[in-house]
């Protein structure tokens, strides 16, 4: 939704360092070029996620400390370091880290103490490095040993001398850079066993290449550039960045840029061709149901991407819902009207005037959810109901998504987080029956999972063209509408408003 374009958009600003110095070639007088954590240190400031003590000091004897982790981490997720209150009773809005910390919390990556405090200037242990590391990186951090375990196995840390991971004792600002550059870059790493083994297509719309960087973030230089249309393997993500390899060079790439479907230079392929059904006569006072249309409004578009995760763009996944959606009224009387077939930016307001301009009679938006916890999943709809004057049709949107709702439930099974009432333009200001349908959650996995899928997609998209049957069926008393439902060899939901 709306404020995941947000989202993005504070992302991309927080890629603008913290702190001064990282711009201009960092020379600190402490990291030599034969300081044992030069190169990584020196990447780290490259992509400003971390800077020096000063100028020309980086202090890499110095302890880290669990405010400055956060803040390494946030960085390193690309995470919006506004600094903002927190739920720490010892972290004020005015400390430096206080925005990443929150952040952090929110995705249960770092917390606090039973206490109520964070303690941002303790010095942080090795076993809390192993923790977070693992838990920003999708390690298995069931436990301290569990991610001390994957660390040592991806060759990121090591034990210390007596043999254990030494998970009490601290860490110094050089060490936890070395493991924070393996961590994000396998290159710096001592063991070698990332593999590239799934694959994804660059996808960058306008035919533009699209830039491989030495670091998860445009701070990186460019090493090269990928056309459009090609495959290319990863490994991991980094926040919103895949670790690649194309022509035997390894980078990352924003994932807003890739996706599993082929990007379609023809159209999708045209579903088997069933005969017109002949519609039942039309009931009296009822307009035919060959002067209805449904308008199908595929969320966000060109500039406004929405929310992206786990390698998809909310933006393409509504458009291709909807190009389905709208092949469905090719065999019924009923029409469709989309509001873009092209991936362009409509505002709120032009997607509303739809039901006038194109005299669409009931507006269904599609949209993906997401949320800083990638936890959270399911599917909802939602519909205005507190300003009458702008869209009367309240109890029909309110029918209208419960349809829309269980026919999105049958369709992919997530978790039911219900019919909701939401102050969006797109919903306030429009003049017919109107509901948002949120599909699923793009930060989640089992979400993507279903739908990153053609099948997947296929079948929502007609859950939600019975959706709008259902609701002429049930809502509107048409009867005329139950031939409707043979088209796709389904029946009427049962009544539900
Ligand atoms: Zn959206």
């Amino acid at each position: 939704m709306k404020k995941l374009a947000v989202c993005l958009t504070l992302s991309l600003a927080a890629l603008v360092p913290f702190g001064q110095d990282s711009k201009a070639a960092a020379n600190f007088t402490d990291v030599g070029t034969t300081h044992r954590a030069q190169a990584e240190i020196y990447y780290l400031v490259e992509g400003g996620i971390t800077s020096g003590v000063s100028e020309t000091r980086f202090a890499p004897e110095q302890q880290v400390t669990r405010g400055q982790a956060a803040a390494m981490l946030g960085r390193t997720l690309n995470l919006n370091g506004e600094q903002r209150p927190t739920n720490f009773k010892d972290v004020g809005k005015n400390n430096f880290a206080s925005g990443y910390i929150q952040q952090l919390v929110d995705k249960k990556i770092i917390s606090g103490y039973t206490d109520g405090s964070f303690k941002p200037d303790k010095t942080l242990s090795r076993g809390e490095m192993a923790l977070f590391i693992g838990r920003t990186f999708d390690y298995n951090t069931s436990s301290v040993s569990a991610a001390a375990s994957s660390l040592m196995k991806k060759g990121i840390a090591s034990g210390v001398a007596d043999g254990t991971f030494g998970e009490a004792q601290t860490i110094k600002r050089g060490d936890f850079a070395v493991f924070l550059s393996r961590s994000i870059n396998a290159d710096f790493r001592t063991a070698d066993n990332e593999k590239f083994d799934r694959n994804l297509y660059v996808d960058t719309k306008d035919g533009s290449k699209l830039n491989l960087r030495t670091g998860p973030n445009t701070s990186y230089p460019s090493i090269g550039s990928i056309p459009t249309g090609k495959i290319v393997s990863y490994a991991y993500f980094v926040g919103d960045w895949a670790y690649i390899t194309s022509d035997n060079v390894k980078g990352f790439v924003h994932t807003a840029y890739l996706q599993s479907d082929k990007p379609s230079d023809k159209p999708d392929p045209t579903p088997p061709v069933t005969p017109p059904v002949k519609p039942d006569p039309t009931p009296p006072g009822k307009k035919p149901l060959s002067d209805i249309s449904v308008i199908i409004d595929a969320g966000h578009g060109g500039s406004d991407p929405g929310s992206s995760g786990n390698g998809y763009i909310e933006k393409n996944i509504t458009l291709n819902v909807a190009k389905k959606m709208e092949k469905y009224y090719d065999k019924v009387p009923m029409k469709a009207i989309m509001t873009r077939t092209t991936d362009t930016y409509i505002s709120p307001a032009a997607r509303g005037a739809y039901a006038s301009k194109g005299k669409g009679d009931i507006f269904v938006s599609i949209h993906t959810n997401s949320f800083t916890d990638a936890s959270a999943n399911g599917t909802e709809t939602y519909y205005y109901t507190r300003s009458a004057a702008v869209n009367p049709n309240v109890s029909q949107s309110k029918a209208l998504a419960k349809y829309v709702q269980n026919r999105q439930l049958e369709a992919w099974g997530l978790t039911d987080r219900g019919v909701k009432i939401k102050n969006l333009a797109v919903l306030r200001e429009n003049t017919v029956p109107a509901v948002l349908a949120e599909l699923g959650f793009i930060s989640n996995k089992k979400d993507t999972g279903i739908m990153g899928t053609e099948a997947g997609r296929e079948k929502m998209a007609k859950g939600l063209f019975l959706a709008t049957l259902d609701y002429y069926y049930y809502y509107e008393n048409r009867k005329d509408v139950l031939p409707l439902y043979s088209t796709v060899n389904a029946t009427p939901s049962g009544k539900l408003h």
